[in-house]
């Protein structure tokens, strides 16, 4: 599992300063070759480091290699990754310069309706191999934000995501709101995330207002109250300006109720938030129905009637049977899961 220190590590091992360390790794992220720019690198860059490029170019590539594409209908692009022991991982090109990256192989959290959550967590994915995502993506299409919604609860591998997000932010050339750190909650995540030095959005994935009931469907998620969780993801809003971004996964006859519409018009009422009501994407032998687009609008229209924010949002890539985790495990019916049961 490869982390930004070490390839830094490696740069001022080949004699680079801090501003020769940034340079290759700026050219690298932007997937721009590191002979672009204004200043040659023989004017500039150590001869050692220039020497070790080629090879050390070769590395940064080898870290994230797409093993398969999947267009969808709605303009987004699934990419079946593979790291350099053999694992794989998701990463989505979104419509409109977006990219959603993974974090972890696999994932501890279990939500009952995630194919990820079912295999449990394989491995952390290093901060190196985070960054490499979008490097790679930016090979493709341009990347001006990335979501950390891939397979993974950044909560649990926080430095790493930290890591990955400081680099993204100051040489990355993403604004730090268009970052947008996803998470089931974690009282972790509101000490880190309010010290920078850079600043994420934060998408919490709620999916119910009742604690028992998203106990039910989070069964490992940390024990924070939904009050809990809103009140300090609401402080970060404030001390930051960017809206907290709260994720609801829609199942039919489980938190599709007009109980939930009231309780979250009640949760959210004066927030600076917006909702993102999100129709499951159908999973073969998971016990779980999609609710009728027309249900999810009203329940929509409801909202932003009572003042809250709201958006409806397809998953990305549904015709290809892209959920989370749909991929792998297609690719991989007969892996070992590390901490399956
Ligand atoms: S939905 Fe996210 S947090 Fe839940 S199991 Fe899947 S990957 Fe983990």
């Amino acid at each position: 599992m490869m982390q930004i220190a070490a390839l830094q590590e490696h740069l001022r091992g080949q004699g680079g300063n801090a501003a020769h360390v940034s340079r290759v790794l700026r050219q690298w992220l932007n997937a721009l070759p590191q002979d672009a720019g204004k200043r040659r690198i023989e004017d500039y860059l150590p001869l050692r480091l220039r020497q070790d490029l080629p090879l050390f170019e070769q590395h940064l590539h080898s870290l994230v290699t797409v093993h398969s594409r999947h267009s969808a209908e709605d303009g987004s692009q699934r990419l079946l990754l593979s790291l350099t022991d053999g694992q794989q991982i998701e990463a989505v090109l979104l419509p409109r310069g977006g990219l959603c990256v993974s974090t972890q192989v696999g994932c501890a959290v279990g939500c009952v309706f995630c194919m990820t959550g079912r295999g449990g967590l394989v491995r952390q994915v290093g901060s190196a191999e985070i960054v490499a995502q979008v490097a790679l993506a930016r090979q493709i299409q341009p990347v001006r934000r990335v979501v950390f919604m891939g397979m993974g609860e950044p909560a649990h591998n926080l430095e790493a995501v930290m890591e990955a997000i400081t680099l993204l932010g100051n040489e990355g050339n993403i604004g730090h709101k268009d970052l947008v750190f996803s998470t089931v909650g974690d009282a972790r995540v509101f000490e880190r995330l309010p010290q920078g030095p850079v600043r994420p959005a934060l998408a919490l994935s709620l999916h119910s207002c009742f604690d028992e009931r998203r106990r039910q469907l989070l069964p490992k998620a940390p024990p924070l109250s939904v009050a809990e969780l809103i009140a300090a993801a609401e402080l970060y809003a404030r001390s930051t300006g960017y809206p907290v971004q709260y994720q609801w996964t829609l199942l039919q006859g489980i938190n599709d109720g007009d109980d939930e519409l009231e309780a979250l018009a009640t949760l959210l009422a004066g927030k600076h938030a917006m909702m993102n009501f999100i129709p499951w994407n159908a999973i073969d032998g998971m016990p779980y129905q999609r609710p009728s687009w027309e249900r999810a609008a009203q329940m929509a229209n409801v909202l932003n009637r009572r003042g809250i924010l709201t958006r409806l949002r397809r998953s990305a890539g549904q015709d290809v049977d892209g959920g989370c985790g749909q991929l792998r495990a297609r690719a991989e019916p007969h892996r070992k899961h590390r901490n399956a049961p």
